[in-house]
């Protein structure tokens, strides 16, 4: 076997704070792997957005990435051998998926005399890092958040591009970098240099309103770093490096935020089944809707026409940008969930299909926490009132008239309510779908079944 190894890249597009270079040098092969299981559910935003971002990273690679289509226990054996690498170095993936394939690729590699050696995660600190004084996984958001705090990370890696001598992949069989799918929505430049100038401009412009501004779907007052952050176009080391030097109550929310996304893939790690099946199983006795009607409800869920604007306008954001508010997260999922009684994984799934920064453990889990199935769950009887919701988070009504071209001429906040209008609802725009009220209390009553049956 030769010095060289190959660096296979997954969900960790840069060249910047790379520490599998630091693994890797002097000399590697840099590999993509298509993988069918991955690409076939990923959605066309998701595809279209990792095929520019690794046409960028061929690009900073000098034009060596080899790209390479099929299974990754049979290709990635096959590509080390050709090259005669000892090893192949990795960021470790926790996923349920991506740890059954890493564990298929480990043992094709050491039945062949090779290593896979996973150097760092796409997380400040890998899950499973984390445990309570008697061993266990943490259940509950603020006691691991603190205890990640105490814990901590290591600084950024100081690597680019030149820190391994990129291995020309002429004389292997790559494939081209598949053209982007046709997607509606404006995707985000799926760069890294993007990734870091839009961090730069949030950490001058917005970090310090992030605490008060981040509620506001109808301001520009988040990061939109989940999609960078999703394809490792950036780490979130590079991040809280950057929030450290600044002590204010926002950067502290910020960095919460970053703990979220921290503990639900180790939540998902702890529990592999948490991504299909509720996390609190005593939920497998809320009755669900089913049938014609439950899917004709969906539908207009799916597409904005449930008459209640503030979920209308972010069903619409979702298809225009592959994107959408958190706070409209929330609203639309209790919605689903609460006045349509329907099960919080079709919406998981349309979620998954449709958002560009669509990652498995932050959606399914942020699913369960509104559905309230889920660890540290809002608790079920908490039902969101879409249209108090919509007037307290979107009060002059611009994200709504944003979105909802039929309530464009509708002013303030009364486009929350369209219904109350002299006129009536405006033309093309659908009435109220359910009632609000009555619905509430179905769902606090389906809700008693699940108590009894605890
Ligand atoms: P910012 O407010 O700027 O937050 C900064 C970063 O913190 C985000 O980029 C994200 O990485 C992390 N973060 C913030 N809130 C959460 C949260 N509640 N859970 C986990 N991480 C968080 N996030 C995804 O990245 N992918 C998903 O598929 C996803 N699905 C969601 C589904 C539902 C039903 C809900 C309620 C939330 C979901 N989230 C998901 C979390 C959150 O809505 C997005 O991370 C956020 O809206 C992304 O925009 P931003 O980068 O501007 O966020």
């Amino acid at each position: 076997m030769s010095d060289a190894s190959v660096v296979w890249f997954r969900r960790d597009l840069r060249v910047r704070d790379q520490p599998t270079f630091l693994a890797a040098a002097p000399s590697a092969l840099g590999l993509f792997v298509l993988d069918p299981a991955l690409l076939g559910p990923s959605g066309a935003a998701r595809s279209t957005f990792l095929f520019r971002a690794l046409r960028s990273l061929d690009e900073s690679l000098g034009g060596r990435l080899l790209v390479v289509e099929g299974d990754p226990a049979e290709v990635v054996p096959r590509i080390a051998e050709a090259v005669g690498a000892g090893a192949v170095h990795v960021a470790a993936d926790y996923g349920p998926y991506g740890t059954r394939r890493d564990e298929a690729v480990a043992k094709a590699l050491a039945d062949a005399g090779r290593e896979l050696v996973r150097t760092g995660s796409p997380y400040a600190v890998a899950p499973g890092r984390i445990r309570k004084g008697d061993g266990d996984p943490y259940r509950v958001f603020t006691p691991f958040r603190r205890a990640w705090a105490e814990h901590g990370w290591r600084g950024p890696a100081d690597t680019d591009a030149s820190t391994v001598e990129w291995i020309d992949p002429a004389d292997l069989d790559g494939v081209a970098i598949p053209d982007d799918e046709p997607v509606d929505a404006e995707l985000p430049e799926a760069t890294e240099d993007a990734a870091l100038a839009r961090w730069r401009a949030f950490l001058d412009d917005d970090v310090n309103d992030y605490s008060a501004a981040r509620d506001r779907p109808d301001k520009p007052g988040t990061s939109r770093m989940s999609v960078y952050l999703k394809y490792g176009l950036v780490h979130p080391r590079t991040l809280l490096a950057d929030l450290a030097r600044r002590r204010s109550e926002s950067a502290e929310t910020y960095r919460t935020e970053i703990a979220w996304r921290e503990f639900y893939a180790d939540v998902l790690h702890q529990r592999p089944d948490s991504a299909r099946e509720n996390y609190d199983r005593s939920f497998d006795a809320l009755p669900t809707a089913s049938g014609a009607a439950a899917r004709r409800a969906f539908e207009q869920w799916c597409d904005g026409r449930t008459g209640f604007p503030i979920v209308d306008a972010g069903m619409r954001q979702l298809r225009e940008e592959a994107w959408m508010h958190n706070r409209v997260r929330m609203i639309v999922a209790s919605f689903l969930v609460k006045d349509l009684h329907l099960p919080w994984w079709w919406g998981a799934r349309h979620f998954m299909r449709l958002l560009v920064d669509g990652d498995l453990a932050s959606n399914q889990h942020g699913w369960q926490w509104t559905a309230g199935s889920g660890t540290d769950a809002s608790p079920y009887f908490r039902v969101f009132n879409p249209i108090t919701q919509g007037e307290k988070f979107d009060p002059d009504g611009a994200y709504v008239r944003r979105y909802v071209p039929e309530l464009r001429d509708v002013a303030g906040k009364a486009a929350h309510q369209p219904w109350t209008l002299p006129d009536g609802v405006p033309d093309g725009y659908p009435e109220p779908m359910v009632d609000h009220k009555a619905e509430r209390l179905e769902a606090l009553a389906r809700f008693d079944l699940v108590k009894a049956a605890r």
